[in-house]
């Protein structure tokens, strides 16, 4: 069967993660069966959408790279067939006019239900039905000539030939709706996936109070879009294993609505972080180069910089950081000597007893080496450590905080060759008159 899925937001604000997984698994269920994705933006709500809405909107599809098939629709500039579609219930009598409220202002149309129950076949809750008496009519062209949600919903949705809809769970109650409409129109019923809430903790709908709810938010800090894709992936649906993270093309191959869980999904964004970190371990070089750059200039830390060097530094913070912006602070000693000193490291490293003598054998020692390499900073560090019948330990620990501040970072050798011999001996003479001679 040729497959054809929508996206169909209203867009009246920021896109929240539970509209962009709608997105996703409409972007995946078209790939998975080489079918069409379509854009739908359902603006007739003309005083709440807005043109920003829309440009943030197609923004962060693309950032996610949820591309679409041909023009978007903007069903605002369908409304004279939405109305169209209503003249043709009122011929047949299946619509009625009422002047409500009595005003004499104009008439909206009412949409007859026809008196039956109504049934249809969720491809994630199975079959749902509503009595008629659960079921009254309901206005589809408002008193003001303006068409309702429900009309101009099913009349696109048939016009742009959607085979399926996958929306969420809140649409469950207007489905029922739109199979009467949908009927009384002859036109073709698509077939309906609702797919279950985003919830929190606590098993209430996921909110901005809960913690960043908008797409942009995520990329705003530093989330890579693949690892926000994949994650949302999963909050609704496996592969029916324990993977989880998987290429995109992977995960197009095996997306079906099958697998779709129709229990809460709760998010957590700890998980979405680790997430992030597995992908960021992954990161080719040059684009995690770019990312930490970003970061870098806005703290205005690459001034001058030469690029060799940033390399090489970039170069051994991969798989160390989480998201980009951890960078400033876990690397800014690479482009600065005013890093900042973490205070429990120094209190735990450098004023400890013995931790002076150690820097100023250290700096001896460093100071005499003929080529400032890793492999030959190391040998003589545990030579030196050998000699004072001492762990190598006693002497890195400190050695890492006067030159970076940090209790923590990449391996010590290979940062202090970055770093260079002036820089390194010149740190660790300033701990030791900052630490120890006072
Ligand atoms: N504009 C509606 C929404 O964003 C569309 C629902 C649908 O997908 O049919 O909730």
């Amino acid at each position: 069967m040729n497959v054809t899925t929508r996206f169909a937001p209203s867009p009246t604000g920021r896109v929240h993660i539970g509209n962009m997984r709608v997105a996703i698994y409409n972007w995946l269920f078209a790939r998975h069966a080489g079918g069409r994705f379509l854009l739908r933006i359902e603006d007739t709500d003309r005083e709440r959408s807005t043109p920003e809405a829309v440009r943030g909107l197609l923004e962060v599809m693309e950032w996610l790279g949820l591309d679409y098939d041909g023009e978007a629709l903007y069903q605002s500039q369908r409304v004279e067939a939405h109305l169209e579609a209503a003249e043709r219930l009122l011929r047949s009598g299946k619509a009625y006019r009422v002047d409500k409220g009595g005003t004499g202002r104009g008439e909206a149309v009412v949409f007859r239900m026809p008196g039956r129950a109504i049934v249809f076949r969720d491809e994630i809750k199975g079959a749902l039905r509503k009595e008629a008496d659960d079921l009254p009519d309901f206005v589809i062209v408002r008193s003001d000539g303006s068409p309702v949600f429900h009309l101009a919903n099913v009349v696109d949705d048939a016009y742009m030939g959607v085979t399926h809809v996958i929306r969420g769970d809140d649409h469950v109650e207007n489905t029922f709706r739109h199979v009467a409409l949908m009927e009384a129109l002859d036109l073709p019923i698509p077939r309906y996936a609702h797919l279950p809430m985003i919830v929190n903790a606590q098993g209430k709908p996921y909110s901005k109070r809960d913690g960043d709810a908008y797409a942009a938010q995520f990329r705003e800090k530093g989330y890579l879009p693949e690892a926000l894709f994949n994650y949302l992936v999963l909050l609704g649906w496996s592969p029916g294993d324990d993977r989880e993270v998987m290429s995109r093309e992977e995960i197009v191959r095996l997306f079906d609505l099958d697998r779709v869980r129709s229990a809460p999904s709760q998010m957590d964004p700890r998980k979405l972080l680790w997430m992030n970190a597995e992908y960021m371990r992954a990161l080719p070089l040059e684009r995690f180069m770019e990312g930490c750059r970003k970061e870098l200039v806005k703290a205005g830390l690459l001034e001058g910089v030469e690029e060799d060097y940033f390399r090489r530094a970039m170069d051994l913070m991969r798989g160390r950081v989480k998201l980009f912006r951890e960078v400033v602070a876990d690397a800014a000693f690479f482009f600065t000597e005013d890093y900042h000193f973490d205070s429990k490291a120094v209190r735990k490293r450098l004023l400890r007893e013995g931790a002076c003598e150690h820097l100023r054998s250290v700096e001896e020692r460093f100071g005499q080496v003929e080529t400032f390499a890793a492999g030959v900073l190391e040998d003589v560090l545990r030579t030196l450590a050998d000699e004072k019948g001492i762990k190598a330990a006693e002497l890195i620990h400190p050695v890492r905080v006067a030159v970076s501040g940090l209790g923590h970072g990449p391996g010590l050798f290979e940062m202090l060759e970055v770093l260079g011999r002036q820089r390194v001996l010149e740190r660790i003479r300033r701990a030791r008159r900052t630490y120890c001679e006072g």
